[in-house]
């Protein structure tokens, strides 16, 4: 190579060694073989495409370098958020708040560390930092469904459900068709005491859920607000006036005849309004489906008003027979038996407390057996019987004829409506 190259040059002084005159400036002037002057342009020409090489390869080279430290820097990070989510799972939240505050800190677009994060805030009750978070996310992700899910389940936890309502009104607007989001849309809408709307929303969350258990519950939500939509204003269970709820009530009952909440609060909407006819063919007409303790306690409640009042009192004693006529379960017949001992028929009722002697479940209907055997002591004038029945019944596992709900196990010595922890018509006699 080297060999070639002093070739080359030789070759070229040979032939050019000429000197030629290079003007340097107007006065200034240099002698140079015309060879020197090839070479040296030459020179010059491959040190600039070098340079400009180099160059390059460093600029590539530093690119190159940058991307795999941004690539390291983003894989810890993401190893530092699901480490967070894990401990947050695991119920370790100090530490997983801690790990997903430097994760938001450095990436605050981090979506999945974001919505981490304000979960751990929300565990701790630190609802603020949680709200303030999420909202700083928005700058990042302004129509985000989740996020706006998020900050709307938020609000309701801070009982603001009217900035629910908007929350979930625009998450909506983006995914018309998410069950999970009509759900949660309904639900702040209810929190929000808009039922009509809440009941609308609630169909159209029956309408796309695919899941079946879920949508039985969405159309269980359904028939539950419309029945909360029929109500007067304040809670649902109160007295309140009853006769505005009458005409609506109808309506829902002809839609949704085997709906017990609307058929009760029907009967006892007419009762109040003194159609007690009325009252009594809706409480017998229900019975004769399902013999329900509500039910059953509303006949029994009447056969009483028509005994003062001096009405027709054995008609209602002959639809409380009926319902009992049949049942397996000691309730239905413990409830006929009470109110013959007020319609003074003793002995009838002492033969059903005798019928349902040992067989029956003794332990869940202690206090309801103690209870009606006490009330027939009483009305036998066996006063001391009585005393000792009557407090064994008020000191037994629970009280006579209370309902527990279904769902969240709470108990009540009335039959209500709905239940604090939100289901309607959950409640159930303790006995049946
Ligand atoms: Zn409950």
């Amino acid at each position: 190579m080297l060999a070639l190259v002093g070739g080359s040059v030789a070759y070229l002084f040979y032939f050019n060694g000429q000197p030629v005159q290079l003007q340097l400036g107007s006065e200034s002037s240099l002698r140079v073989p015309l060879a020197a002057l090839l070479l040296a342009t030459f020179a010059i020409g491959a040190g600039v495409v070098l340079v400009g090489g180099l160059v390059r390869a460093g600029a590539t080279g530093i690119y190159r370098w940058r991307r795999r430290r941004n690539e390291r820097h983003r894989s810890r990070l993401e190893g530092q958020a699901k480490e967070g989510r894990f401990r947050l799972w695991a119920g370790e939240h100090e530490p997983a708040i801690r790990q997903l505050s430097r994760v938001v800190e450095q990436r605050p677009d981090d979506l999945g560390a974001v919505l981490a994060l304000s979960t751990g805030h929300a565990v701790r009750g630190d609802l603020d930092s949680a709200h303030r978070l999420l909202e700083s996310a928005r700058a990042h992700h302004p129509r985000d469904p989740r996020l706006l899910a998020r900050l709307a389940q938020l609000a309701l936890r801070r009982s603001n459900s009217g900035a629910a309502v908007d929350y979930f009104r625009e998450a909506v607007s983006l995914r018309p068709t998410s069950p999970r989001l009509l759900a949660g849309y309904s639900a702040a809408l209810e929190a929000d005491g808009n039922f009509k709307e809440a009941a609308a929303i609630a169909k159209r969350w029956a309408e796309v859920e695919r899941d079946p258990s879920r949508r039985q519950e969405a159309n269980e939500r359904w028939l539950a607000l419309r029945y909360r939509d029929c109500l007067p204003g304040g809670d649902a269970g109160t007295a309140g006036d009853l006769r505005a709820a009458i005409e609506p009530l109808r309506r829902l009952t002809a839609d949704a005849p085997d709906y017990l909440p609307a058929q009760i609060t029907l009967a006892d909407a007419l009762r109040a309004a003194g159609d007690l006819r009325g009252a009594e063919r809706i409480y017998r007409t229900a019975a004769w489906r399902a013999p329900h303790g509500a039910l059953l306690d509303r006949l029994a409640e009447l056969h009483a008003e028509l005994q003062r009042a001096g009405g027709a009192a054995d008609r209602v004693l002959g639809v409380l027979k009926s319902a009992c006529d049949g049942q397996t379960l000691p309730g239905p017949r413990l409830v006929y038996a009470r109110r013959l001992i007020t319609a003074g028929k003793l002995d009838a009722a002492e033969a059903i407390l005798n019928e349902l002697g040992e067989a029956t479940d003794a332990a869940r209907c202690a206090p309801e057996r103690d209870l009606v055997a006490g009330e027939l002591a009483l009305a036998r004038g066996r006063d001391h019987q009585a005393a000792l029945l009557l407090a064994r019944a008020a000191t037994g596992g629970h009280l006579p004829f209370a309902y527990a709900c279904s769902r969240c196990g709470r108990e009540e010595k009335t039959w209500l409506d709905r239940c604090r922890c939100g289901a309607y018509g959950s409640y159930e006699w303790i006995i049946a």
